[in-house]
C-alpha cells in the first residue's frame, strides 16, 4: 500500500452498504471517488445496466484522482426478483439486467484497474461486495442474482491468483441479509420474523459491519489474504 493517503473508488455509493464504506474509508483517511446511477455529490454517474458506462467511470474516477487509484470498490448491485414463469422476454431482460449491473460491470471495472496497477507497475487492491447467495443460492426469483454473485466470487479467486506475484490483492465480501432499503423491502416482502429465526445472530447485519469487513480488505488486510471471501452473515450460513 502507497504512503500517500488511498485513492479510492467506490460504486454504487449514494446509499446502503456502498455509504457506509465510504465513511469507513473516509474515517481513515482515504481520497475517495463515490459514485451512482447520475453526478451528484455523492460522485461520478454513471448507469451500469448500460455497457460501456463502466469504462466511462473508471476515466472520470482517474481524472478526479489525478491520475492513480490504488483501491477499487466494486459494491454497486440490484436484488431484482424475475419470476420462473415470466415471458420468454422479460425471462431474458431480467437475466441481462442482472448481469449486467452485478458481474459485468464489475469486471470491466476490475479490468481497468489490473490494467492500470500493471501499467504503474504498482500494487492495487480489489474489494468486491458479493453476497451469501454466491454460496447458499436465493429464492426462486432470484437464480440470476445468485448467479452473478457466485461469477462475481470466482472472477476475485482468479484476479487473485493470476496478478498476486505483482502485489495486486483481490478479496471479496459476502453479507447475508444487510439492514438497508434494499433488505427491508425483502423482509417485509418475506414476513421479517421467520427471516430472522433463520439468523442465529437474532439480527440482520448493520450497514457498518459490512463497511468495517471492507475497510479492513482495502486497507489493513495482510497480503496473504488475498482471495479470501469474508462472510458477513450471522452464522445465516456457516461453510
Ligand atoms: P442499495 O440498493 O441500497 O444500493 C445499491 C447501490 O448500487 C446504489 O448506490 C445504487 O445507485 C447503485 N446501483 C444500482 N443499480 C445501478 C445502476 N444501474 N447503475 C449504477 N449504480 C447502480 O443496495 P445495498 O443493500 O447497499 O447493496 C450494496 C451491495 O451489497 C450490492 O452489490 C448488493 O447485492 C450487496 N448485498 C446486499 C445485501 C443486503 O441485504 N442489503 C446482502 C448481500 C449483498
Amino acid at each position: 500500500m502507497t504512503t500517500h493517503a488511498p485513492h479510492v473508488l467506490v460504486t454504487g455509493s449514494t446509499r446502503g452498504i456502498g455509504a457506509a464504506i465510504v465513511q469507513a474509508l473516509h474515517a481513515r483517511g482515504a481520497r475517495i471517488v463515490g459514485h451512482g446511477r447520475a453526478d451528484g455529490p455523492g460522485g461520478v454517474g454513471a448507469d451500469l445496466s448500460v455497457p460501456g458506462e463502466a469504462d466511462a467511470l473508471w476515466v472520470r474516477a482517474l481524472e478526479r484522482l489525478d491520475g492513480r487509484i490504488d483501491v477499487l470498490v466494486n459494491n454497486a448491485g440490484v436484488f431484482e426478483a424475475v419470476a420462473v414463469d415470466a415471458p420468454d422476454e422479460a425471462w431474458r431482460d431480467g437475466w441481462d439486467r442482472t448481469m449486467q449491473i452485478n458481474l459485468q460491470a464489475a469486471a470491466d471495472l476490475s479490468r481497468r484497474a489490473v490494467l492500470h496497477w500493471r501499467g504503474r507497475g504498482a500494487p492495487g487492491r480489489l474489494v468486491n461486495v458479493a453476497s451469501r447467495a454466491a454460496y447458499r443460492g436465493d429464492s426462486p426469483a432470484h437464480w440470476h442474482y445468485a448467479a452473478s454473485k457466485a461469477g462475481m466470487v470466482g472472477m476475485t479467486k482468479s484476479i487473485a491468483r493470476g496478478y498476486a506475484a505483482e502485489q495486486i490483492l483481490a478479496f471479496a465480501i459476502c453479507p447475508g441479509f444487510v439492514m438497508t432499503g434494499m433488505a427491508e423491502d425483502y423482509l417485509a416482502s418475506r414476513g421479517g420474523e421467520r427471516l430472522l429465526a433463520d439468523i442465529p445472530l437474532g439480527r440482520v447485519a448493520e450497514p457498518a459491519e459490512v463497511a468495517a469487513a471492507a475497510a479492513f480488505l482495502a486497507l489493513d488486510a495482510p497480503a496473504s489474504m488475498t482471495g479470501a471471501v469474508l462472510d458477513i452473515n450471522g452464522a445465516s450460513y456457516v461453510r
